[in-house]
């Protein structure tokens, strides 16, 4: 994750020397300088998707799409919205209709927004699936379902009801986001993963916090206790940060079943420099959040 929040999102999805980028929510020297950060540059990007219409998903798009030419998918809604792009590379995105790009495959699916047409995406790997939801209302049948067999999920934990409920936000904005064309809260997600999480889902990226209406211990914590209520010790929890990027996140970590014994030390399974201090798995089978 490049980063994701209510101010910002986008995340980079690599494999075999292809670089997807999954939203384009922050300024375009801002963009770049994250890019660099995890060794890419900008005009290495071979596809842009884009969820919505928002500007934290959207902010860098022209820049980068018009220096570098950068193919970029989005639903009609947003290339309507955003006809006024000269030079960007446009490709169709509807719902269902599925875009492989170099052994990807992005399943994008409408979810409820208050952005018109707005999609999240079901990412299919030979690692396993993705689930990617940063925008969501509230939960639908649709989701639960293409989320079930996936090994990781990108979902959002965007507020805490009653920091929301005490929130300095108007009233009509409060409502909005709590509304079912808003954002998900750290107490649905909780019902989520409750009720519908997933045996194969090995990791959890909490995304989208809001700064005002949330804190990430507490987005952490609420859903840490839903998934010792359910005996689920075997998904790490990670919270994906507005200011900074996340550490890469390797796939391949949880390519074995969980019974399966561990697996020999893999160099790949930490891509990230190990901060001094912390111990990364010994059986390097897992990548651990912090
Ligand atoms: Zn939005
Ligand atoms: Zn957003």
């Amino acid at each position: 994750m490049l980063g994701s929040g209510s101010a910002g999102n986008a995340t980079l999805v690599r494999h075999a020397g292809n670089r997807v980028l999954l939203d384009a929510g922050f300024s375009y020297r801002e963009l770049s300088r994250r890019l660099r950060e995890v060794r890419v540059d900008p005009g290495m990007l071979d596809a842009i998707l884009i969820t919505h219409g928002h500007g934290d998903h959207t902010r860098g798009l022209r820049m980068l799409s018009k220096r570098h030419g950068v193919r970029t998918w989005a639903t009609a809604a947003v290339r309507d919205e955003w006809r006024s792009m000269d030079g960007v590379d446009w490709r169709e995105l509807a719902p269902g209709a599925a875009v492989d790009l170099g052994g990807l495959r992005f399943i994008p699916f409408e979810v409820p927004h208050d952005a018109s047409e707005t999609v999240a995406f079901r990412i299919e790997t030979p690692e396993g699936a993705i689930g990617y939801a940063t925008d969501i209302g509230k939960l639908t049948p649709l989701l639960i379902e293409r989320f079930r067999d996936c090994r990781l999920l990108v979902i959002e934990s965007n507020h805490a009801t009653e920091l929301l409920r005490v929130s300095p936000y108007a009233r009509s904005t409060r409502e909005r986001i709590a509304g079912d064309g808003g954002h998900l809260s750290n107490e649905s997600l909780a019902a989520f993963v409750r009720d519908h999480l997933g045996a194969s889902v090995r990791c959890l990226v909490l995304a989208h916090l809001s700064r005002v209406n949330n804190l990430p211990e507490l987005a952490r914590m609420t859903c840490r206790e839903a998934l010792s209520g359910s005996g689920r010790t075997d998904v790490d929890v990670v919270v994906a940060c507005q200011d900074r990027v996340t550490p890469t996140i390797e796939l391949a970590a949880w390519a074995q079943p969980a019974t399966s014994p561990p697996a020999a030390p893999r160099q790949t399974a930490l891509p990230f420099p190990v901060p001094p201090g912390a111990s990364p798995d010994p059986a390097g089978n897992e990548v651990r959040s912090r």
